[in-house]
């Protein structure tokens, strides 16, 4: 994947942004989908609450336990996994229908499901985003005030796993700046620059 194809333009292929909790994976990749928009960002399904702000169908599709397990399976997801007391998973057709219609699609999701993805998919680029610091981390994670504190120890106590596995992805990219971070991935989604870019 990724070798120039007719016409010059890089074949789509699929690419997993993984990283810790806190990082700013959402806020890259949103950036990133707005630098392009004909990038596909794959929506999740999950059983966790929605956060405030968080609409139904754009950041994910909150569904209940039943429904989760029917779509495990029914074989529905692409990967899917449990992560800090709750179930998410990627729909599977909508990317291929993304891929079909020579799209780059992106998924943001945490290690578990990025190590699926490596064996299901083994043309996917996965990258993963890393803080400038450990500290800066814990500061972002604890500034959210959106989850309580024994929520935030747990997912430190995830993160320092999520940091060990670098070797694991193709590229890591250090998210020290939103628009420079986010202009890294878009170099790596879409190969080199296009003109009908928003940047
Ligand atoms: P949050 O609850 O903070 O939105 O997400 C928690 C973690 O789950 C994040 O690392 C996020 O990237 C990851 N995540 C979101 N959607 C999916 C998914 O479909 N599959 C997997 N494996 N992880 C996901």
């Amino acid at each position: 994947s990724g070798e120039p194809g007719p016409g010059g333009n890089v074949r789509p292929r699929l690419t997993v942004v993984s990283g810790p909790s806190g990082v700013g994976k959402s806020t890259v990749v949103r950036e990133l989908c707005r630098l392009d928009p004909n990038i596909y960002l794959s929506v999740s399904v999950t059983t966790r609450a929605p956060r405030p702000g968080e609409a139904h169908g754009d950041h994910y599709h909150f569904i209940d336990q039943a429904r989760y397990d029917e779509m495990v399976e029914h074989k529905e997801l692409l990967e899917h996994a449990h992560y800090a007391g709750n179930n998410y998973g990627t729909p599977r057709e909508p990317i291929e229908r993304a891929l079909a219609d020579g799209r780059p699609a992106v998924l943001e999701i945490e290690l578990q499901g990025a190590r699926q993805i490596r064996r299901s998919m083994p043309d996917a680029q996965l990258v993963m985003l890393v803080p400038p610091s450990w500290q800066e981390l814990v500061d972002r994670l604890t500034g959210r005030g959106t989850e309580d504190p024994a929520k935030v120890a747990r997912r430190l106590a995830v993160a320092k796993e999520e940091l060990a596995a670098e070797d694991e992805f193709d590229v890591v990219v250090v998210n020290d700046d939103l628009n420079r971070a986010a202009r890294e991935l878009l170099t790596l989604v879409v190969g080199t620059a296009s003109s009908s870019l928003n940047v």
